[in-house]
């Protein structure tokens, strides 16, 4: 069965979920993140990324059931919460940075809009009624929290009326680790990859800006980190992106974020998500190989691409 080697995916472990990610995604404390280790090495063999490049390689058929972890978005708590973990294992995993936020230069405007979430309730009615105006709606904490890549300008036009300083909050949160901590991961043995340069939607983007913002990202972690693979996860999701982008940018494995899936791409490879709430690892697996069941009978699971 395809789902005999699986690529589960978080993007931190902690025991104390940031502001900036609490609105966002449940986070997985450090003893969940234990048991879901201690069930996937009960069961899988871990993979390194010379194993995963055999199974792309192989046409993605693997005999043993196997996983291959990994954490997208370079935050702090990879360094501090699942490196120990990981080294106390043995457990192989890769990391997926975004250069723009390394050392905490900027943030994910995800992360901005969750902040900003966060002081809504002690906002005086004026600027409740300014905030209003400028996201055209009478709910403007659903607004703040739906706003797009391209709308990143009224997130900075929110945090001027709530007067909130959005880089005060960055330099106090400083949600990413630092380049050397990224270098230090790599001393380590795990691998380091790409994720885009400031995590925008590629369905959005035009040809030459998904392989721009992938390149740049890539060129990053040649210059930093000496890398002697090419590995890339992109940001929120693959879905939307064509086959001319395949055709533009090599790479030895792309990672995208759709469950069990079948692609036609030959090396991208689909992740299972992690963090979807309270339930344990079996749960969450089980859950999508049932639903990839569901839909292997009515032929459901290829992924197609114009
Ligand atoms: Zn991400």
């Amino acid at each position: 069965m395809p789902h005999n080697t699986i690529f589960p995916f978080y993007h931190l472990v902690s025991d104390d979920t940031p502001v900036y990610i609490r609105p966002l995604y449940p986070v997985r404390n450090i003893k969940t993140f234990r048991k879901d280790l201690e069930f996937l090495l009960s069961k899988y063999k871990p993979m390194h990324l010379a194993d995963v490049q055999a199974f792309v390689n192989n046409g993605k058929r693997g005999n043993k059931p196997a996983f291959f972890l990994s954490f997208d978005d370079g935050l702090k708590e990879i360094y501090e919460n699942v490196r120990p973990v990981l080294l106390e294992y043995g457990v192989p995993a890769a990391f997926f940075i975004n250069p723009d936020f390394v050392g905490n230069s900027n943030w994910f405007y995800r992360f901005q809009a969750a902040s900003l979430i966060s002081k809504l309730d002690k906002l005086p009615g004026t600027q409740w009624k300014m905030l209003s105006n400028i996201f055209n709606t009478n709910n403007p904490e659903a607004a703040i929290l739906k706003a797009t890549y391209a709308q990143k300008h009224l997130l900075t036009e929110a945090a001027a009326i709530m007067e909130v300083d959005l880089d005060d909050l960055l330099s106090r949160f400083k949600p990413y680790m630092t380049a050397e901590q990224i270098v230090q991961l790599h001393n380590d043995g795990f691998y380091i990859g790409g994720h885009s340069m400031d995590h925008p939607v590629y369905a959005d983007l035009s040809l030459a800006d998904q392989t721009a913002q992938t390149q740049h990202s890539m060129d990053y972690i040649h210059t930093h980190i000496h890398t002697d693979y090419d590995i890339f996860a992109f940001p929120f999701t693959e879905y939307g992106v064509n086959t001319a982008f395949f055709d533009a940018v090599k790479m030895d494995v792309f990672f995208g974020t759709a469950g069990m899936k079948n692609d036609p791409v030959t090396n991208v490879i689909h992740r299972i998500p992690m963090e979807t709430g309270n339930y344990s690892a079996r749960s969450i697996i089980d859950k999508q190989a049932l639903y990839y069941m569901v839909k292997y009978i009515f032929n459901k699971n290829r992924i197609y691409r114009s």
